[in-house]
């Protein structure tokens, strides 16, 4: 079956028609600049050349109409008619307490994800947006959303509450819910995979490292702890988010800077981060190491402050967990800076964590960096949200 996976932002929508026998991408592409001037759309079927099309995109009904018009097309599209197509997974962020899996959706589902909304004003209404424009267009298609909240589901108390008054949790359900579960889910279990052992049978921290970042603690096959929040902005030090902060320094701020809060919120969101500590350097970390690769100040103190907060909530998830057998590295960061990873690392000789070098310098594989004698194996093993997306979206329609 042919799954259409849909990543819906406010202005940009990214797609992958994923084959679920093969597990194949037969075409991908991605959506810019919707509802404002000079709107693209970008196809790249498998095997063939990347086309990129300048087009009004006055709305997402527009911008899905034309991605079915490219997969289409008699010439490049990769599917005959829009019957080729089994599925549609949607990536929504936010799916409160109320979604603990993957749903089906329809017109219930979609009022409770509404009321999701005030958790994830940036992220669910553009999420719901692209669901209906896609509903409209193919009414009788099944469709399901795919939460990144939902794996964190299974957190004890203890590790998702906050120490504010109770009432805030009863009347808001302000909580700990975290994010980018689907690659915590997809990391973890492939790395059981790889190693040949039962997932029910390990304690597994994933290092989600890209422009977001998040760690998680995955005990026996159950998610018990992630460094994000009510919203991303909590947990490590990302591109321009702050991560953890002593929540006195938004007063702080306000007052010497004479700063509103929704100012303040812009800076924690927008100029912190890898960004704001690098004296504004770069919030990518390619610039980063290389940065740091020539005795650049602003670099070094950015990475080395980025790394061993990553090696903090390591420590803290083998604590939580009691013990740790696998580390995984993923995403833009993650699978593709030896650097970073070799920098954490320093830090785990308590684990009996031993590096392999040649492994570390590798791209692009499932792979253990760690030497056969390492206590504790640390591997990486590149993500693929929209894969996970597409095994659960026909878990779920079959
Ligand atoms: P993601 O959010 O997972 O797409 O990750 C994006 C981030 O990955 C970029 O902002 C870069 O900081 C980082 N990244 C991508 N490629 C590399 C690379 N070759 N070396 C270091 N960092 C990289």
């Amino acid at each position: 079956m042919n799954i259409l996976v849909i990543n819906c932002g406010s202005s940009s929508l990214k797609y992958q028609v994923i084959n679920s026998d093969t597990e194949q991408c037969i075409a991908k592409g991605l959506c810019e600049r919707i509802g404002i001037d000079a709107s693209q759309i970008s196809y790249t079927p498998a095997g063939g050349e990347k086309e990129v099309t300048v087009t009004p995109m006055p709305d997402h009904t527009e911008a899905i109409r034309l991605v079915l018009e490219a997969l289409t097309n008699p010439r490049t599209g990769v599917v005959k008619s829009l019957d080729e197509i089994g599925a549609v997974g949607h990536r929504v962020v936010h799916g409160g307490e109320k979604f603990a899996q993957s749903t089906l959706l329809n017109d219930a589902v979609m009022a409770a994800i509404e009321e999701c909304n005030d958790l994830a004003p940036l992220h669910n209404p553009a999420n719901i947006i692209g669901i209906n424009a896609c509903r409209k267009l193919m009414p009788t298609t099944p469709m399901v959303a795919v939460f990144d909240t939902a794996f964190h589901q299974t957190m004890p108390e203890e590790a998702y509450m906050y120490g504010l008054p109770y009432e805030y949790y009863q009347k808001y359900k302000i909580r700990r819910y975290g994010f980018h579960g689907t690659s915590h889910s997809y990391v973890s279990k492939k790395a059981a995979e790889v190693l040949g052992k039962k997932y029910e049978d390990l304690k597994i921290i994933v290092c989600h490292l890209g422009n977001g970042a998040s760690v998680s603690a995955v005990k026996n096959g159950k998610c018990v702890d992630t460094s994000m929040g009510l919203t991303p902005l909590e947990g490590l030090i990302m591109g321009t988010r702050s991560g953890d902060l002593d929540p006195a320094i938004l007063e702080f701020i306000a007052h010497k800077e004479n700063k509103n809060i929704d100012e303040i919120m812009t800076i924690l969101n927008k100029k912190s981060g890898v960004l704001g500590l690098s004296d504004n350097l770069s919030s990518d970390f390619r610039d980063l190491e290389a940065g740091y690769n020539n005795g650049d100040e602003n670099a070094s103190r950015t990475l080395k402050t980025f790394c061993y907060r990553v090696a903090k909530y390591i420590g803290s998830y083998v604590a939580a967990m009691n013990g740790v057998d696998v580390i995984c590295f993923t995403a833009g960061v993650g699978e593709n800076a030896p650097l970073v990873r070799s920098m954490v690392c320093d830090y785990l000789g308590y684990l009996g964590v031993s590096i392999d070098k040649d492994a570390n310098a590798k791209r692009g594989e499932d792979i253990a960096i760690t030497t056969p004698d390492s206590r504790t194996t640390v591997m990486v093993i590149p993500t693929n949200e929209e894969l996970a997306i597409a095994r659960e979206t026909v878990r779920l329609v079959k």
